[in-house]
């Protein structure tokens, strides 16, 4: 129901707020994926990996700060063909999600790096 989904979003948990609070205070009210300020009332919090119904979803290595467009375009898209969207998006999500666990890091990494050079398979000698 839409009504007992906007109780939730306004009553966030205790530690769903710390994680937002220690976030801020870490990376300032940025957003992770476009890399534009936001007012720190209107940033959301956003699990980088939808894993919803797992005891890491709310762990703080899964959460960045996303300004409400991209966590809206975000929504239905999985992480992969989100950050393939907007190659930035990588790049920011290196930048402001540097506490994010290995896993999401490398790959924020790979999808920041891939499409610039196509490895050294031909060695000018
Ligand atoms: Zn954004």
């Amino acid at each position: 129901m839409a009504e007992d989904a906007n109780k939730l979003r306004r009553s966030p948990g205790r530690g769903y707020s710390a994680h937002r609070e220690w976030l801020l205070a870490r990376h300032g009210p940025v957003c992770a994926y476009c890399g534009r300020e936001t007012p720190a009332e209107t940033i959301t919090l956003d699990h980088v990996r939808p894993r919803r119904g797992q005891s890491a979803y709310d762990r703080p290595d899964n959460l960045v700060l996303a300004c409400r467009p991209c966590n809206a375009e975000k929504a239905d898209k999985s992480l992969m063909a989100f950050l393939l969207g907007k190659r930035a998006r990588g790049v920011f999500l290196l930048h402001y999600g540097d506490h994010l666990s290995d896993p999401l890091q490398d790959l924020a990494r790979s999808v920041s790096e891939r499409p610039l050079l196509e490895r050294e398979n031909r060695k000018t000698a």
